[in-house]
């Protein structure tokens, strides 16, 4: 028995160890991986529910490195924001969808929106304002065109600090999504403080709505929440025609998911649009 406690607890350190390690090494990939242009932005549509139009696409990062893998978001966006690496990255993120924003303009769409999330350390970033002005001022565009998505978790943890940096925010025109709606557990009178403008329910209540009591019980709340407060409601992660007409039940606005489009480049997005 003692050796076998032995045993555990060395591989339970050497876990530990090589586990540092590999986020260690992961960061520094991500730093030079930014400096040599292995981070790049696709689009996802956002779509008008019932008629399929449309309205918007939010912007996603995604990282490929020199091999031709793709290390996903939900891996290196939280050492970015350990790091302080997603100030560079996130500004880059911004500038690179006001720019296809403005493309998309002298292409014709007026009134496309584009959303792009922003994280915690973002908004604890002195110059993330400023950032946002300039932005705005050199690709052109305005903040009007502009959603910022913010999760539900960050306008928890320091309320305080969301709402000053959201009335700035509001001040230079940009709208504001709650991402995420559902999985944390704000309160009806923090909500209607926030001024937002959208709430985006999450995927994992579009996917369970018609599986699970609880899922759906979630979606229905989430819906008919944001029409009371007079926001538009917009579900993420719609992948089949049985989860749009159930959310178009429910009285849900718009629409984001595999039914609709994948995340695309660039090019893509345009040529999409055309059709
Ligand atoms: P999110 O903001 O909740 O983004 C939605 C995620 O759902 C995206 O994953 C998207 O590709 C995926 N998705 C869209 N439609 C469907 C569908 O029909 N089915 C399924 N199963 N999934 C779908 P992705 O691109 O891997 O991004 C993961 C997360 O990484 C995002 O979640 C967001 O929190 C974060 N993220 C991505 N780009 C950025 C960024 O530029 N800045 C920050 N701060 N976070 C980002
Ligand atoms: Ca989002
Ligand atoms: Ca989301
Ligand atoms: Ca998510």
């Amino acid at each position: 028995a003692k050796q076998q406690q032995r045993g555990s607890s060395q591989y339970f350190s050497a876990a530990m160890g090589s586990d540092a390690r590999e986020r260690f090494k992961l960061l520094k990939g991500l730093r030079t991986g930014f400096e040599e242009s292995q981070l790049f932005v696709v689009y996802q549509p956002q779509v008008q529910l019932e008629t399929g139009r449309i309205i918007g696409a939010e912007a996603l990062l995604r990282w490929r490195t020199v091999d031709g893998r793709f290390v996903p978001p939900d891996q290196f966006i939280p050492l970015a924001e350990q790091s302080g690496l997603i100030i560079p990255i996130g500004e880059f993120v911004m500038r690179t969808a006001c720019n296809q924003l403005n493309k998309l303009r002298s292409l014709g769409y007026d009134d496309f929106r584009m959303a792009v999330n922003v994280s915690m350390a973002q908004f604890r970033h002195p110059g993330f304002i400023d950032m946002l002005a300039r932005s705005l001022q050199d690709c052109g565009v305005h903040g009007q065109n502009i959603e910022l998505e913010i999760t539900e978790s960050m306008a928890m943890e320091d309320a305080d600090l969301v709402l000053r940096v959201l009335a700035d925010i509001k001040q230079l025109g940009f709208s504001v999504a709650i991402d995420d709606f559902g999985t944390g557990f704000s309160s009806l009178s923090q909500l209607r403080q926030l001024q937002v403008d959208r709430l985006k329910i999450d995927r994992a209540f579009v996917q369970e709505a018609q599986s699970s009591t609880a899922g759906s019980t979630i979606a229905q709340m989430v819906v008919n929440l944001g029409r009371g407060l007079g926001l538009t409601v917009i579900a993420e992660g719609i992948e089949t025609e049985e989860q749009r007409q159930y959310l178009i039940g429910l009285g849900c606005h718009e629409g984001q998911g595999w039914l609709f489009a994948k995340p695309m480049p660039a090019e893509e997005l345009e040529a999409w649009m055309k059709r």
